[in-house]
């Protein structure tokens, strides 16, 4: 009956594992909230002066290049 006892164990080892996940998908999921709340930034365009606000769901999403809607330039800056 070794072999039985074996597969029990693995089975109670994979019983853990998945609470285990469950766990870090709970903690993940906070972290998602945060970040679905939406960021206003502005935005200034050194060519033409043009200044304007974008919202975005994360920080992250902010920190790439924006692109001014009026001449198109990505020479633009964060204010
Ligand atoms: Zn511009």
């Amino acid at each position: 009956m070794s072999i039985f006892a074996h597969s029990r164990n693995e089975e109670e080892i994979e019983e853990e594992e998945e609470e285990k996940e469950k766990e870090e998908k709970q903690n993940n999921d906070d972290d998602d909230d945060v970040a679905f709340e939406e960021v206003n930034v502005s935005f200034a365009c050194e060519d033409c002066d043009y200044r304007w606000e974008s919202s975005f769901e994360s920080d992250e999403d902010a920190d790439e290049t924006q692109y001014c809607p009026m001449c198109g330039t990505a020479n633009t800056t964060q204010i």
